[in-house]
């Protein structure tokens, strides 16, 4: 499995639809001070779901929101597809390839899609659980993270190689369970 592709549209700095293709191997983003490099994996990170609007370097959710400049007018929804090759099958999914998408408009309404199917939140979490890809997970490593994983607590740290050995979605049924 591999990233794919990446579109963006109304997201952040990108105002026109933008497709970003990667092949596998390495890509590296490259370009001047404030061009959006790391609003692209702001956008990464919004289509896998993150919440926190701090975390998006970001005051409010509507931040993410095209906000208009040098004459282009500001959007009023933002919407990050995210398409993985799933050829091995490492995605629990009878497709080849796999869409996640997320819109969001200036009311804070939300939607999630898996291959242009409308879903949950919840939906697109199970999917990657386990597989090292989601907005807590080791897929993503920001600045600082290395230090925080480092300095966290002995439970929090054996979280994510829990997430790595392929049982986190074990333990979340058995919570889900116990719960009931
Ligand atoms: P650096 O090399 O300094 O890390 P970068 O390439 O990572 O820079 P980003 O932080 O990705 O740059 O992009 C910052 C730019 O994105 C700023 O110019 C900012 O105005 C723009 N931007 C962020 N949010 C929005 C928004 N909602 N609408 C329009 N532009 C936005
Ligand atoms: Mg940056």
């Amino acid at each position: 499995m591999y990233l794919k592709r990446l579109e963006i549209l109304g997201f952040k700095s990108f105002a026109e639809k933008t497709e970003l293709e990667f092949t596998p191997g390495i890509t590296a983003v490259v370009g001047p001070n404030g061009s959006g490099k790391s609003n692209v994996s702001d956008a990464i990170r919004w289509v896998l779901g993150e919440q926190s609007a701090r975390a998006l370097r970001g005051g409010s959710m509507a931040d993410v929101i095209f906000a208009g400049s040098d004459g282009k007018r500001a959007m009023g929804f933002a919407e990050v597809s995210l398409v993985l090759d799933n050829s091995d099958g490492a995605l629990p999914l009878d497709f080849t390839e796999v869409m996640i998408t997320r819109r969001v408009d200036r009311s804070g309404e939300g939607e999630y899609f898996i291959n242009q199917v409308p879903c949950r939140l919840k939906d697109v979490q199970e999917l990657f659980m386990d597989t090292g890809i989601g907005k807590e997970n080791y897929s993503i490593i920001g600045q600082g993270r290395i230090d925080e994983i480092l300095s966290s607590k002995p439970e929090d740290r054996r979280a994510l190689f829990e997430e790595a050995a392929g049982i986190s979605r074990y333990k979340a049924r058995k919570r889900e369970a116990q719960r009931r």
